[in-house]
């Protein structure tokens, strides 16, 4: 029982011994920290770093990987879905590139907030291990979060050296089964998590997804019309230049130069309560986050739109208006379309 950083801690505590390399995708604040919970074990990280506002690009790991011949790397660490940036990484192509080099190192791939927001395999995608969260696409309160591993991520757990007494998988899982007392079990944290599963079963995972897609695109949709103070922009952007690795889950929005992305959140959350997310780390100032995960739909999400908008008047933030239009009409295509369907 631990938020999602107690996963982290877990994933490094287990599969390795002190001195272990590992490569990391870095493309974000939580990458970064992800690295530093190795770190501070003793593993010695090796950074792939993503190009600013870009997806980490596969052929790089590829080549880092190409170059270890003698396999000292044991593990590639990837967030499929970094928080600070809005951006979705491609875990699916990071492991092909792996398997191109026949490199053996473990996949590992943080899913804390793309969990239950968009797609994610861990087997046909070939990862060893998993860690989500709670709080983030599944709708609970923070404090819980996931771990799965496969068999060769419990294979290295035999091996590890790195010392763990809370987050020990061994005495949890052997043989399928919990040996000893690792700790009071926090129960209504499963009730919770059952009433979560239940809601996304009854939707129907794809019908998550396919929500998730469209209200992010009209977010998006939304951000696009605020930037075009000018026919060359000027406004508030999204902070991915790779259209495809906007995310689902969250939209991250870059103010423009010289203007204070606090200031919008403090309007938003004092005079229309609009909780928008700050920039975290270096982008701090200069970025807010829309989240659109979890129980929401199309009302609660154009409210929160118009809230922002609002609040970027009040703050002197450069912006274009007509964002309400450009995203209802984001939003209105698809309905056609699902009525059409239900209609033939
Ligand atoms: C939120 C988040 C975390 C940390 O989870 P906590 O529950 O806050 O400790 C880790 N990784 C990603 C991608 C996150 O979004």
């Amino acid at each position: 029982m631990a938020s999602g950083h107690g996963a982290w801690d877990a994933s490094i505590a287990n599969l390795f011994s002190p001195g272990a390399r590992v490569l990391v995708c870095q493309a974000g604040y939580f990458s970064e920290n992800w690295s530093a919970t190795a770190r501070q074990y003793g593993v010695e990280v090796e950074v792939v770093a993503a190009a600013e506002r870009r997806a980490v690009d596969p052929k790089a790991v590829e080549e880092r990987l190409a170059a270890d011949q003698g396999h000292a790397i044991k593990a590639v660490l990837i967030v499929q879905n970094e928080t600070a940036t809005g951006m979705r990484h491609p875990v699916a192509e990071v492991r092909a590139a792996m398997n191109r080099v026949k490199h053996p190192a473990l996949y590992c791939v943080d899913t804390i907030s793309s969990l239950a927001s968009y797609d994610f395999r861990m087997d046909e995608w070939g990862v060893d291990l998993v860690v989500g969260g709670s709080q983030k696409g599944l709708m609970m309160p923070p404090g819980m979060s996931f771990t799965a591993i496969n068999a060769r991520a419990w294979a290295a757990s035999q091996d590890a050296r790195n010392p763990r007494r809370y987050w020990d998988w061994r005495p949890m899982v052997e043989g399928g089964r919990q040996l000893r007392f690792c700790g009071t079990a926090p129960i209504p944290y499963f009730y919770g998590l059952e009433a979560a599963l239940d809601m996304i079963e009854e939707e129907g995972l794809e019908n998550v997804f396919a929500r998730h897609r469209r209200l992010a695109q009209a977010t998006r949709a939304r951000v696009r019309a605020w930037s075009a103070v000018t026919p060359h922009g000027g406004g508030p952007e999204i902070y991915s230049l790779d259209p495809e690795a906007a995310s689902d889950s969250l939209t991250a929005v870059l103010t423009p130069a010289g203007h204070d992305a606090d200031k919008v959140r403090a309007i938003a959350a004092d005079r229309y309560s609009v909780a928008l997310g700050r920039g975290l780390g270096a982008l701090q100032g200069r970025v807010f986050r829309i989240g659109h995960m979890g129980d929401l739909n199309e009302p609660m999400l154009l409210g929160a739109l118009g809230g922002i908008e609002l609040a970027l008047a009040e703050a002197g933030m450069p912006h274009a208006r007509g964002g309400v239009e450009a995203a209802m009409e984001a939003l209105r295509a698809p309905a056609a379309i699902r009525k059409a369907a239900v209609a033939a």
